[in-house]
């Protein structure tokens, strides 16, 4: 049992633990940057512990800030909620060096499913299927332009220690592969420290559905049913639901026992995701697993009624998984509201929160951090919370997430509410007939 969690992390995800923390009689310590002095998590803590400025390098990234937190305040594990160091297998080797167990999986398992290219490998050998191409880096622009001869454009260009769309080019014919090779490599060098870039067959109009796993350290797997997360702007999540539409009782079969067969060959242990596209004839592709707990988690814990944060610290704790796999019984739909400008490209927008008014009733969950005076930084991500509700229906879910938008008040600084707000209403949104590709058509009003 551990007495006494540290997070690793800031805002609402650190709040998310620390309430699950709570429940269960574990005493909490929260970190801090200068910049988040007055973020709620902070004060929901135990106890909390200043690591540094505001940039993160100098304060969540901080690896000796962090273990020198933990050291005083006597924290016997560190959960690192999502981002920053979440998978980052060396700072999950420190944890274990410094006597600290990291809430997730063995550094040898982030650094398996980190590079793209060695987890598509290891899949490949699993036998669950893969989106086409993209065996090995990418040596130079005449080895791109014959691979994609080979096989067929599009293709897109991908960075193997990719996250967050960044380093992601398609290309639609040859003309176009010598700057989407460029700009592809640079970017990916400048987001993550290596250029490593590798190519896939483009699947077009693909929905991205995930399956959500857990695993334990007895070589246990179960899957906990499936999030669509089609609703992308630039290869980022905006919205999440569980069930999918397009989802049938076989494509969920099969689907998650290719997830399980993914976490089994590494013998994962924690929860984790295993992502894919599926495309309009229902086959579906691994594209990369993440070994942390995600933003959109709170999906499926409505559906299926399950706390997946206690369920880490459990099996981090040593204990065994039920095993059996689970079905969404309820519908969910989780909105992320980012402090970012809708209508003028979605330009983050930080500073104060003048006014907060929160929905709450039936069916309705918030996951935030912000409150009335909160200032936003403009250091870390936009996102000030996740307005999750759920229905027996989609249907119902959707007008209670319309209800709900409408009682939400964040005066001060820009929102995605609006956008929401017009999504909830919009025609082909409801019907469930969209993709990857539907908010380049969607025109907001
Ligand atoms: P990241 O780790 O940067 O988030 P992912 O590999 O998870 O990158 O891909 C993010 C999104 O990019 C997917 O949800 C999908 O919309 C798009 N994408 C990635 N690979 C392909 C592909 N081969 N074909 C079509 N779309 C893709």
């Amino acid at each position: 049992m551990f007495n006494k969690i540290l997070i690793a992390n800031r805002g609402e995800i650190a709040l998310r633990v620390i309430r699950t923390c709570r429940e269960m009689g574990i005493k909490t310590v929260a970190v801090y940057s200068t910049a988040d002095r007055d973020s709620l998590h902070v004060k929901f803590a135990d106890e909390a512990v200043c690591i540094g400025k505001p940039q993160s390098y100098d304060s969540y990234l901080n690896v000796a800030h962090l273990m020198a937190a933990a050291e005083i305040t006597n924290a016997d594990a560190i959960h690192p909620g999502y981002g920053f160091l979440a998978e980052n297998a060396k700072f999950a080797q420190i944890c274990g060096d410094n006597g600290l167990k990291f809430i997730g999986p063995t550094p040898e398992m982030i650094s398996g499913m980190g590079d793209k290219i060695t987890a598509k490998e290891t899949m490949i050998k699993a036998g669950v299927p893969v989106v086409p191409g993209g065996e090995g880096l990418l040596q130079s622009l005449d080895e791109a332009i014959g691979i994609a001869k080979g096989m067929g454009y599009p293709i897109i260009l991908k960075a193997t220690a990719g996250g967050g769309g960044k380093g992601m080019r398609i290309v639609w014919d040859e003309s176009e592969m010598e700057r989407a090779y460029t700009t592809a490599k640079a970017e990916a060098g400048a987001a993550f420290s290596n250029d490593g870039i590798y190519m896939e067959k483009y699947v077009e109009e693909p929905r991205h559905i995930e399956i959500q796993i857990a695993g334990d350290q007895y070589g246990n797997v179960c899957h906990l049913s499936e999030r669509d997360c089609s609703i992308q702007r630039r290869h980022q999540k905006l919205v999440e639901e569980s069930p999918s539409c397009f989802m049938t009782s076989e494509l969920r079969y099969k689907m998650g026992e290719a997830a399980k067969k993914a976490a089994a060959a590494i013998n994962y242990e924690s929860v984790g995701t295993v992502e894919f596209l599926v495309d309009k004839n229902r086959n579906f592709y691994f594209m990369e697993m993440n070994t942390r707990i995600q933003v959109e988690h709170c999906v499926t814990e409505e559906v299926i009624n399950f706390d997946l944060i206690k369920e880490q610290i459990k099996i981090a704790m040593g204990e065994r998984i039920s095993g059996r796999d689970y079905e969404p019984e309820m519908c969910a739909i989780e909105c992320r509201i980012n402090a970012e400008d809708p209508y003028n490209d979605f330009r983050p927008s930080p500073g104060r929160i003048t006014t907060y008014h929160q929905p709450g009733g039936h069916g309705v969950r918030v996951d935030s951090h912000a409150y009335e005076g909160y200032v936003i930084p403009p250091y870390y991500d936009s996102m000030i919370g996740k307005l999750i509700t759920m229905a027996q229906t989609r249907e119902e879910a959707i007008a209670t997430m319309y209800r709900a938008l409408s009682e939400y008040v964040i005066e001060g600084i820009k929102t995605t509410i609006p956008f929401h707000l017009q999504l909830m209403k919009d025609e082909r949104f409801r019907s469930g007939n969209f993709n990857t590709k539907f908010l380049e058509s969607f025109v907001l009003r």
